[in-house]
């Protein structure tokens, strides 16, 4: 069969696929590597929307920084990382925009982006000017009544420190302290899945592959006409007007490399017959360094269900996560032992990092990457990630959380003052929330290097989009799934207007 779209992978692929099937003469194949499930057959791990990692995950590690390699999740399911993450939902702020549009990326500024971060959500009773009210994505917000006592502590800790207070962390204010909007509804994480494939999956025009893994796009020329793939062990070919790319920040230039486009070093070392030369496919990577200011923590009793990450600061280039691990549900989904010590903790990270790593492809079979973060190498982010330890920690100690914390966990106490000490604290130890981007990175057309357009289309070649996180230019200062969604909805917009 032809198919006018097909698109691979579905994390932000589903809006893509959702938004361009919306047109009945269009026929549009979206293919996915995992498992599929719709509507009321979600597995439990899936619906929860606590981070899981039970069945549905790539398995990969990557290299934090100096040779310490720890595991590095990635959803593999219909609805990829978004039907496994923490469903924190929090828009980027007008400051990162500013540093896309500084980077030359001019149709990427705040103004131009709101309208589609509006147009993917619904989240009722929110002020309209900001926030959508009849899109698929189901966004909910604790009122100030329902803010936990930690939360609240959190909040007003701040406010001792010279932060605002601010109810909506999405209502386009670059600094200031308040509750995490989330992608739930009913106890449910709300995935591009269930949000964007629910509904459209009975279109005639719109077919859905799978546990199908493309092996590679084809190309007649310089154009894309179809992808080759496995599915179900079987190998097969399909043919395509276009060819979206949406396998995420660490698939997607795999993919780009197995079908020709990449960096001539790697394609002749592969022995990959080069359809374009690409020198930044897979580099560029960037990812939120974070650590962790953990404390013995001290329960009220009144804890509410939605503890865990609840509570957000950010300002400048870095955001602090209030993380609360009270009830023994909470400990025993993170420990594995409900009866584990409670923990509260508070866990700075590097908003718009400048530290840059790389996705290696090692084999022209679809075989797992090797993931170097480096993190905290460039001196900004670590200047950055000091403050923003310095800041958590007089948060921690703040009175507003003196009834919530019993007590600090070394070695803190004794280097918190020690640039020396706490940067090596800090690179010993930091983690990540898992949101990786930019291995595909967009840029304007006087910059050669950049691996698409600012519209998604891959340099050198015809009918090729990335359409995911690989191809922001940077990271904000935010979770990025909203973000994430946000570029989809732009680049189907863009999409469903060319003709080709
Ligand atoms: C554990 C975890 C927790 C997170 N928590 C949050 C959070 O709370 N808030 C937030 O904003 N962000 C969070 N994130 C990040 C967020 O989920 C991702 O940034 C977002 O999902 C990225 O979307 P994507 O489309 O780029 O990639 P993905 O969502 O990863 O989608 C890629 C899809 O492509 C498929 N695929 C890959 N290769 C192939 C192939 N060759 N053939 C076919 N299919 C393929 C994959 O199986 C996957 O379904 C989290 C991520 C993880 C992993």
């Amino acid at each position: 069969m032809q198919y006018d779209e097909v698109v691979i992978g579905s994390g932000a692929g589903s809006v893509i696929a959702s938004r361009l099937s919306a047109d009945p003469a269009r026929q549009v194949l979206l293919i996915e590597a995992g498992p599929g499930y719709l509507g009321a057959s979600q597995p439990e791990d899936l619906r929860d929307p606590w981070v899981s990692l039970v069945d549905h995950d790539w398995g990969y590690s990557a290299d934090y920084r100096d040779g310490r390699v720890q595991p590095y999740p990635r959803g593999k399911t219909l609805g990829g990382s978004t039907a496994v993450n923490a469903a924190v939902a929090m828009r980027g702020s007008p400051a990162d925009f500013a540093d896309w549009v500084r980077r030359g990326n001019d149709q990427w500024s705040y103004e131009a982006v709101l309208p589609y971060y509006r147009r993917l959500e619904t989240e009722a009773g929110a002020d309209p000017a900001v926030h959508g009210n009849s899109g698929p994505l189901w966004i909910e917000r604790a009122a100030a009544d329902r803010w936990s006592d930690q939360g609240r502590a959190f909040v007003r800790a701040f406010g001792d420190l010279g932060f605002a207070a601010l109810d909506d962390l999405n209502a386009g204010s670059s600094s200031g302290a308040g509750p995490v909007s989330h992608n739930v509804r009913d106890g449910v994480r709300q995935s591009t899945a269930i949000a964007y494939l629910d509904a459209p999956r009975s279109r005639p025009n719109l077919t859905i592959w799978d546990r199908c893994t493309a092996n590679r796009v084809l190309f007649s020329g310089d154009r894309a006409v179809g992808v080759e793939y496995i599915r179900d062990g079987v190998a097969g070919a399909v043919t395509a007007g276009r060819v979206t790319v949406a396998c995420g920040a660490i698939e997607s230039p795999p993919l780009l490399m197995r079908s020709g486009i990449g960096p001539e070093d790697t394609l002749r070392r592969l022995r990959i017959e080069p359809v374009a030369v690409s020198p930044e496919v897979g580099q560029n990577l960037a990812d939120h360094a974070a650590v962790f200011l953990t404390a013995v923590g001290a329960p009220t009793g009144r804890e509410d269900p939605a503890e865990y990450f609840e509570f957000y600061m950010r300002d400048g280039s870095y955001y602090i996560a209030l993380l609360t691990l009270f009830s023994q549900r909470a400990l025993g989904v993170f420990f594995g032992d409900p009866n584990a010590a409670p923990i509260v903790a508070v866990a700075p990270g590097v908003g718009r990092p400048r530290s840059r790593g790389s996705v290696e492809v090692v084999s022209r079979d679809p075989v797992p990457p090797q993931v170097k973060l480096n993190f905290l190498t460039d001196p900004a982010d670590v200047a950055t990630l000091l403050t923003g330890t310095r800041l958590s920690w007089d948060v921690l100690h703040n009175k507003h959380f003196e009834p919530f914390v019993k007590q600090a966990l070394p070695p803190l106490p004794e280097i918190i003052d020690d640039d020396a000490a706490l940067t090596s604290w800090m690179r010993a130890t930091c983690g990540t929330g898992f949101h990786p981007v930019g291995t595909c990175r967009m840029g304007p057309d006087s910059d050669a290097a950049a691996v698409a357009d600012q519209h998604g289309r891959v340099r050198g070649v015809r009918g090729l989009r990335v359409a995911d996180a690989s191809v922001m230019p940077g990271l904000v200062s935010a979770p990025v799934n909203l973000t994430v969604l946000m570029l989809a909805e732009r680049i189907a917009e863009w999409m469903a207007a060319e003709n080709e």
